[in-house]
This record gives C-alpha cells, sequence and structure tokens, in this order.
C-alpha cells in the first residue's frame, strides 16, 4: 500500500510516495510550468504506483470549502495560468481513492506537528517567511479553517516609526507580507536577503514586525507551538531577533512558555509540506 503527496508550489511541484509505515520511497521535483505540462508529469510519476490516498498541499488561494463550487479550485493567483484550475478534479478523475485537499502551510503545519518540531502537542502555527509570508493553523491536531483558510501573511500590522517604506503587497501595499516577506529585503536595501551582512540594521526591522504578528497570532489562537520557516529563517540571527522582539512586545501580557521553547524553527526542514502531505493522505484512507 502507497500513499501520495503532492506540495504544489509556484516555483517547483514535490511529488512523493510513501509506504504504509511512512516510510519515503520516491520523492522527485517538476517545475511548475502550465497546469497542462505540468499534471502530466505529476500523473506520470503517480501513474506508477498503487496509491491507496493522495494528500496535497498547494500554493493559494485556494477553494477550500465542500459546499462552495470552487471547491479544489486554485482561486486568483499572480501565477500566469493557474487561476481558476480545478487541481482536485483533475487528481480525482485520474485516480478514484481518497483525497486530502490544503494549503501547502496547512500542510507543513501538520507534518510539524505529527513528525517535526512540535511533536507531542495538539496545537501549532506554522509560518513561512520566503517569496511571501503564509501561516497554516492545526487545533486539536486537526488543520483549521472556516470560510475559507487563514491568511496569515496579509494581516494589518503597526508600522515602526523609523520605517517609512511603502511596501510590496500588490493588495494592501504595507501589510505583514508586504513590509516583511523576502522580497521586501531586496526592495528596501537593493540586496537580495540571502547576501546581506549579519549585522545589517534590516535584520531588526524585520524581526519587529514577525515579532509582532506573532504575538497577535499567540493572542488570538494560543497555539502551544509557533513553528517558523522559509528562505529568510536561513539567517541563523534572525530566530533570536525575534524571540527578543516578541517577548519585548508582547510586554508579559500572555503567559507563553519561554520564547525559546515557544517559538522553534522547523524540525523538517523544506519537508515538512510534503511530509505533511503523505500523513494526510493516511488520514484521508481512515
Ligand atoms: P518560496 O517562498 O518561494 O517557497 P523560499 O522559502 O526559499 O521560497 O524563500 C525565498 C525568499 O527568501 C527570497 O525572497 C529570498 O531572497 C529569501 N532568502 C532565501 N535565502 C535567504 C537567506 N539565507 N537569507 C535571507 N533571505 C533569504
Ligand atoms: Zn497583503
Amino acid at each position: 500500500m502507497y500513499f501520495g503527496g503532492i506540495e504544489a508550489g509556484g516555483t517547483k511541484f514535490v511529488c512523493a510516495v510513501s509506504d504504509q509505515q511512512q516510510n519515503l520511497v520516491k520523492k522527485i521535483s517538476i517545475p511548475t510550468t502550465t497546469p497542462e505540462a505540468t499534471f502530466a508529469e505529476v500523473f506520470e510519476f503517480f501513474d506508477q504506483y498503487e496509491l491507496s490516498a493522495l494528500g496535497i498541499g498547494s500554493f493559494g488561494p485556494i477553494g477550500i470549502d465542500p459546499n462552495k463550487d470552487n471547491y479544489g479550485y486554485i482561486l486568483a493567483t499572480p501565477k500566469p495560468g493557474w487561476s481558476e484550475v480545478d487541481f482536485l478534479g483533475k487528481i480525482k478523475e485520474r485516480y478514484a481513492i481518497p483525497v486530502a485537499w490544503t494549503t501547502d502551510v496547512n500542510a507543513a503545519a501538520y507534518g510539524e506537528l505529527k513528525k517535526g518540531a512540535a511533536q507531542g502537542k495538539k496545537s501549532c502555527i506554522y509560518l513561512t517567511v520566503g517569496t511571501g509570508i503564509g501561516g497554516g493553523v492545526v487545533i486539536n491536531e486537526n488543520i483549521f479553517s472556516g470560510i475559507g483558510h487563514p491568511e496569515m501573511g496579509h494581516m494589518h500590522i503597526k508600522r515602526h516609526p523609523d520605517d517609512d517604506y511603502e511596501g510590496t503587497c500588490p493588495y494592501h501595499k504595507d501589510c505583514l507580507e508586504g513590509l516583511a516577506a523576502g522580497p521586501s529585503l531586496e526592495a528596501r536595501t537593493g540586496i537580495k536577503g540571502q547576501d546581506l551582512p549579519e549585522d545589517h540594521p534590516i535584520w531588526d526591522l524585520q524581526a519587529y514586525y514577525i515579532g509582532q504578528a506573532l504575538m497577535s497570532y499567540s493572542l488570538i489562537l494560543a497555539p502551544e507551538k509557533i513553528v517558523l520557516g522559509g528562505g529568510v529563517m536561513n539567517q541563523n540571527q534572525m530566530l533570536m531577533k525575534i524571540r527578543q522582539s516578541f517577548v519585548d512586545q508582547m510586554s508579559g501580557y500572555l503567559e507563553t512558555p519561554p520564547a525559546s521553547e515557544y517559538i522553534v524553527r522547523w524540525g523538517l526542514p523544506n519537508e515538512s509540506g510534503i511530509i505533511g502531505c503523505l500523513l494526510l493522505a493516511e488520514e484521508a484512507l481512515n
């Protein structure tokens, strides 16, 4: 018996197969081109296996409410050619098996809860700080969704008094993502995040915004763990700065575990999402 997982990103699709014990059997990466070409490669891969169930974690926004017509679709995405694509429909047409369908960050949160940095907990938030900022939420060991999925990167945020940068978000300009995602680093300094020196003052500003966001998420959801991932979190100094800023801005209001235990880096680097998808496939079967 095999489980399949698809972590669908705007740059690449990671497809994987695991056995009944959730041991990884095979994992491949497919560049995200047109839907037709990308799905052809996805099918070519999974056709080799007798799958019992599939788990999908997709870039979004996606239709997640089974009562709506857009359930299973990728909605209005800036990625050319991918808006209004019936992702789940294409998969179900090809494979008559149970399929779990959620966002990439929800799948990552689930993977981190079951096998990563939030193992043993019942709730966690996963936040990626990369090209965008996105968050997934697991509560009582279940992925949380309501009228849609959370869009934690686009929250409104209190500006730092010394910051007059307009922000990069095409919808809101200075939301969290607009002020603090990877592209904002380059837009502010002219230097890509990965090439900026560790002692550049921009890291304090970015930590102020991420720390503030984590404070808000904690106040609203009070999760047992906050897990951080994404390209920008490769900056080793950032974790300490974010924890400190979180503590400073919280001002002792909400009693949380020590920041060093509460706010942690991903336990499954670059794999939280795909591992979460494989686990969700198993869930779908059961
Ligand atoms: P994506 O979000 O597209 O899945 P990543 O999580 O790798 O991909 O994030 C890419 C973003 O992170 C880019 O804006 C890039 O400049 C930034 N980035 C990547 N590595 C680093 C690094 N070591 N330090 C700071 N920023 C980085
Ligand atoms: Zn926004």
